[in-house]
């Protein structure tokens, strides 16, 4: 005779088919369909030194720029030594793409009157958008200096660009704490100060721990901040050059990172793989918390950044391809 199976309906077997659809709820499968709506991103380059690296440079635009990024970034080199660069670079992504440009500009080394007149020449040749810096020494290791007649914070500098023209001005957060800073709270209210004196939004330096990122963003909330604040995010590409300007930039490697990279510093297609899946790890952590805004840190190479925008739902729109870029020097 075939007997009955036992039905256990123990409150311990209830509690743990509920803890497991609780956990189903809360890690919903990835809807790539439904994400693609949602997301957006923006690119970081930086301008070229060399005609080499200016072919790199705009193949690695012309590959992203088909994902509609909201806006691309040009950075100023470090002790404010890429001004012309910068400025040839920001001019001809607002002459020869779609792609809305946005110039780095920092306090390095220069009088108020210098900077103001960068800031000028930008708003005349059309750039609306810049992303007000305090900037580094130019020589590494030794602390920041403001020339004596300049601008010796970001958030005076953005007070500045606000007297000049109505710019849309991003500016810097850091979610493990600037290491200039003297308290956490310290660097809370800079960020304040800065988006008080007219700063509309902030990308954080780059972070590993999406934890670290969520943590801060609670801080911010709390401290009564509701600008957007945006995750910056670094695909890894060469690891030992990370972990080396993590010393200086405070940023944390967590050990499953290097544990992830170890033994890999001679493979890079290798290393390319487990970068990807980092990167694209964290950004999904970030969203499933509801945050679907991302900065990326592209270092110039489209690939990587490519394949985590991909994954995260963005597909290309044709009409935005830069075919008719112009080679260097035309
Ligand atoms: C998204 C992003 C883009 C960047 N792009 C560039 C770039 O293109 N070129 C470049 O050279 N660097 C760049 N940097 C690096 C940046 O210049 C450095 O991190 C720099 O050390 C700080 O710049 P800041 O604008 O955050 O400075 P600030 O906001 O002025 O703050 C710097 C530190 O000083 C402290 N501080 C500020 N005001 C006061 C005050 N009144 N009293 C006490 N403490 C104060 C702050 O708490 C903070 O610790 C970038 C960083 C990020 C996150």
């Amino acid at each position: 005779m075939k007997q009955n199976p036992v039905v256990n309906n123990s409150p311990e077997l209830q509690d743990s088919i509920y803890e497991t659809k609780r956990r189903l709820a809360q890690r919903p499968f990835p809807d790539f369909i439904s994400l693609r709506q949602h997301v957006s991103v923006s690119f970081e380059f930086f301008p070229p030194t060399s005609i080499e690296l200016e072919n790199k440079l705009w193949s690695c635009v012309a590959q992203l720029a088909p994902l509609r990024p909201r806006f691309v970034s040009v950075t100023y080199g470090a002790g404010g030594s890429t001004r012309q660069r910068t400025h040839a670079t920001v001019e001809k992504i607002l002459a020869e793409t779609l792609l809305i440009p946005a110039a780095h500009v920092t306090c390095v080394g220069a009088p108020r009157d210098e900077v103001d007149e960068v800031v000028r020449r930008y708003w005349d040749s059309g750039v609306r958008h810049l992303v007000a810096l305090r900037g580094d020494s130019a020589y590494p290791a030794r602390p920041f200096i403001s020339h004596p007649q300049g601008y010796q914070t970001a958030a005076q500098l953005v007070a500045g660009i606000r007297k000049i023209a109505d710019f849309e001005v991003t500016v810097a957060a850091y979610p493990e704490i600037h290491p200039d800073a003297e308290s956490q709270e310290a660097d809370l209210d800079n960020l304040k100060r800065k988006l008080d004196a007219g700063a509309n939004r902030a990308i954080t330096q780059y972070f590993f721990n999406a934890d670290d990122f969520l943590r801060f963003l609670d801080r911010v909330r709390a401290a009564g901040i509701s600008a957007p604040i945006i995750p910056g995010i670094l695909p890894v590409t060469n690891f030992a050059r990370v972990v080396k300007f993590s010393e200086k930039c405070g940023a944390t490697i967590p050990v499953w990172m290097r544990d992830l990279f170890a033994g890999l510093d001679d493979a890079p297609d290798i290393r390319q793989l487990i970068a990807a899946t980092v990167a694209i790890e964290q950004c999904r952590l970030l969203l499933e918390q509801g945050i679907n805004e991302f900065h990326f840190y592209t270092l110039n190479r489209a690939e990587l950044t490519q394949a985590i925008c991909h994954a995260l739902g963005l597909r290309e729109h044709p009409e935005h391809s830069l075919c008719e870029l112009n080679a260097p020097g035309e």
